[in-house]
């Protein structure tokens, strides 16, 4: 019998919507010819991607000949940073960024320090927020590139980016932001918060897997990233990906049609989730800003819990959910984002992230803090630590 799920992790992918997958779906079949041919229906998608690029580009303000089709967020930060070192690399070697990045930045870091680039890694708070004077502080005269996210994908922090922006024009130094988790649920101007390369994904919106785009400012020196063909303004070569492209620029132009009611949708749900946690659950503790905060975004650490027991036992109840350790990854080292706010290895570990979506209600939200309860209670019952800690609790 099929149980019913909750799912509770779109910070790690979403459904398709059925009118994004109604739009891919021509392109698979009747509309399936190469953009770059001349014919007829080949010059149709040359047509349907031009729109796609136009739709994607008003999204944040832009003009479409600024916006690169991509496989997705990965490959947008690896184009950002790689192609922006090897392009400026006359000019110095120097990159800052922040501890709290995804990892698609972070080993794009550590592949450019091993050719000999040298990476300042911001701290931030410990609501996970950089300082912007620390930053500005941090800027030398071989400083060539900032890289620093829009939002944290682990605690929902938005960082400040519109002063970063001006801090990096001002220092004539280039900004790259990882915008996959604000995209679409934060307004964004990349002219107005002087961003100069985006990464977005498809299926972080509601679209495909295995696309996004990179949006770099005209006048960025930044070279080929795949050589081949013509594509992409001879940057990124190979045949168009034309219905994971239809798809994304469908995902976008729905999600920010819709972003104001949705977000305060999500905003709505995700307080009243903060708010029964808090005041139901003893011994959690919320990471990430309060109010400078994703709309979908709840991460609690609950202290004498193993995120790992959590999710089980969640799973077994038809939640999907996901946990600030890295166990699932094959390391036992809690999340690098959760240390760098400052939590104890065994805070960190005992850490819960539950991002909701369009479509999540309020009788979901409800069931999963329900659910949380029980679970949370029972694995507190089995840990010596907690029985060791009550007992003293009692003694005093
Ligand atoms: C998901 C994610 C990525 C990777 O995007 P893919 O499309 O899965 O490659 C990069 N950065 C952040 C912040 C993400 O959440």
């Amino acid at each position: 019998m099929d149980k019913k799920i909750i799912y509770m992790d779109h910070a790690a992918t979403t459904p398709v919507r059925p009118e994004v997958l109604e739009e891919m779906l021509p392109y698979f079949t009747e509309k399936f010819g190469n953009p770059s041919s001349i014919y007829s229906i080949s010059s149709e998608n040359k047509n349907a991607i031009a729109k796609a690029r136009e739709t994607i580009a008003g999204t944040i303000h832009t003009t479409p000949e600024n916006i690169y089709f991509t496989a997705g967020g990965s490959e947008s930060d690896n184009w950002a940073l790689k192609a922006a070192a090897e392009a400026y690399a006359s000019k110095g070697k120097h990159i800052i960024t922040t501890k709290i990045e995804h990892h698609a930045l972070l080993h794009t870091c550590e592949y450019l320090e091993q050719k000999g680039f040298e990476v300042t890694y911001l701290d931030v708070d410990e609501n996970g927020l950089v300082d912007p004077a620390r930053l500005e502080s941090a800027i030398r005269p071989d400083t060539i590139l900032i890289s620093i996210m829009f939002a944290n994908n682990e605690i929902g922090t938005i960082e400040p980016v519109a002063e970063i922006g001006r801090i990096a024009r001002e220092h004539g130094v280039l900004f790259h932001t990882d915008a996959v988790q604000a995209y679409t649920q934060v307004p964004i101007d990349v002219e107005e918060m002087k961003i100069d390369m985006l990464s977005a994904s498809g299926h972080k919106i509601n679209g495909p897997k295995g696309v996004g785009f990179l949006y770099i400012r005209k006048g960025v020196k930044i070279r080929s990233f795949v050589h081949g063909g013509a594509q992409e303004r001879r940057r990124r070569a190979g045949t168009e990906n034309v219905p994971g492209i239809i798809g994304l620029a469908a995902a976008a132009r729905i999600a920010t049609e819709r972003m104001s009611e949705r977000t305060a949708a999500e905003r709505k749900i995700r307080d009243h989730l903060i708010g029964r946690i808090e005041s139901e659950i003893p011994y959690a503790k919320l990471n990430g800003d309060r109010t400078k905060r994703l709309p979908n975004n709840v991460n609690f650490s609950f202290s004498f819990i193993e995120g790992e027991s959590m999710l089980i036992m969640l799973d077994g109840k038809g939640i999907c959910a996901s946990s600030g350790s890295a166990c699932t990854s094959g390391s036992l080292d809690p999340s690098h984002v959760l240390l760098a706010i400052g939590l104890p290895h065994e805070i960190a570990h005992g850490s819960l992230r539950l991002t909701i979506g369009d479509g999540t209600t309020m009788e979901e939200a409800d069931y999963v803090v329900d659910q949380l309860k029980e679970v949370v209670e029972w694995l507190r019952s089995m840990s010596p630590l907690y029985e060791d800690f009550v007992k003293k609790e009692q003694s005093r």
